[in-house]
């Protein structure tokens, strides 16, 4: 396939998986299209690809071995997500979502498209000397697929030296990408707190505990955690579901209170959950009210390793041009399940630029096929630069 054959079919493929959206963990549609595509290459190109399904459920590895002649040749693998978002679509276009609740918002139907383009023309030029493994991630959403597939084994079925990653990035220019090494994406964290007060007569509050007033002070303490730390190491704490009573005259016995931390680093997520335990602690003891507390580690930050995240500044120079590459973008405070496997194997997570309209998440969003070339580009000229 010449590159604009590959567009026309990258852009095909990447509009079917968008009407077809599946959510974490439930991409039986998705990963059987993956499936059938890499088969249809192998055939068309003559270059044997390795398929190994039911990874964590529905994720997907592609094997393909270049020009190899060494016993333990050098590997790396490359990595896409296959799930969609529980939302309904906004859009009314063609390939709108065909399945009610449910769309493709954040672009995991155009990453997709793109690996498999990639896996197109390495199929049709094996020609570097090495391995590439490519892997179709589910539940990146929420759920943790990528720590799904490190505990069904990924890297010691497929042992990589390095892993890359890549998200389409809606605000950064077409025809950039941004390469940073260190933090680019923050921890997810999750908490619930129920504050255990007395309740009685909303009239008589002398014979009461209030857990209202408690969570009034508690929210606006929390805030006091991050606004009183270091600037330089940014947090945030967003308490979002609050539950108490239900009537108008009663004050009530218990107050829930949910939300989310984000933060950087590990010592800073740990610093947050013993502030807020301690935060929780001393207005209880003050207010002669007790609590539980449980806070949940889910995703931890994205960091890009050094030296893997200047092999891929200097490949995306050579591709692309010196203009495309952004060394400066802001780390997001949104997470990435990306970084499961960066705990794992040294590696670099790119944003590709995506140009403007609605944002990741958004009911209006929609992948900018414009990107697919670029995309598949970047990771064939990663792979060929890589073992160069
Ligand atoms: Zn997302
Ligand atoms: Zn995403």
């Amino acid at each position: 396939m010449n590159p604009r054959e590959l567009q026309t079919a990258m852009t095909a493929w990447r509009r079917e998986i968008h009407a077809r959206p599946e959510t974490a963990f439930a991409e039986h549609r998705t990963a059987a299209f993956v499936v059938d595509r890499l088969e249809g290459f192998a055939r068309e190109s003559g270059t044997p690809i390795e398929i190994t399904s039911g990874i964590a459920g529905t994720g997907v590895v592609a094997t393909i071995r270049g020009d190899v002649a060494q016993d333990h040749p050098r590997a790396i693998a490359l990595r896409a997500d296959l799930d969609a978002l529980p939302m309904d679509e906004a859009n009314d276009f063609a390939h709108r979502s065909q399945h009610d609740g449910c769309m493709h918002a954040c672009g995991h139907d155009g990453h997709t498209a793109m690996l498999l383009g990639a896996a197109r023309s390495l199929a049709g030029r094996a020609n570097f000397p090495g391995v590439v493994h490519l892997i179709f991630q589910p539940a990146e959403e929420n759920e943790g697929g990528g720590r799904a597939m490190i505990e069904d084994g990924l890297f010691e079925r497929f042992d990589v030296e390095a892993v890359f990653g890549l998200h389409n990035w809606p605000g950064l220019e077409v025809g950039k990408i941004a390469v940073q090494s260190g933090p680019v994406m923050a921890a997810f964290d999750n908490f619930d707190v129920t504050l255990i007060g007395k309740g009685g007569h909303a009239a008589m509050p002398h014979q009461s505990v209030d857990p209202v007033v408690l969570a009034a002070q508690a929210i606006q303490a929390f805030q006091i955690l991050v606004s009183r730390s270091d600037p330089l190491d940014p947090a945030v704490i967003s308490v979002t579901q609050l539950s108490a009573g239900d009537a108008y005259n009663i004050i009530p016995d218990r107050v829930q209170l949910k939300g989310t931390v984000r933060a950087f680093h590990s010592a800073t997520r740990d610093r947050i959950e013993a502030a807020m335990r301690r935060t929780l602690e001393g207005l209880c003891a003050a207010a002669g009210a007790s609590f539980e507390f449980d806070y949940g580690r889910r995703y931890p930050p994205t960091i890009n390793s050094e030296r893997e995240s200047a092999f891929v500044a200097d490949a995306v120079r050579d591709i692309f041009g010196s203009d495309a590459l952004v060394t400066n973008y802001p780390p997001s405070m949104g997470s990435e399940d990306f970084s499961f496997m960066l705990e794992q194997r040294p590696g670099c997570y790119v944003k590709l630029g995506a140009g403007d309209g609605p944002g990741l998440h958004n009911p209006r969003y929609d992948f900018n096929d414009e990107i697919l070339g670029a995309g598949a580009a970047f990771w064939v000229g990663l792979v060929e630069r890589y073992f160069a």
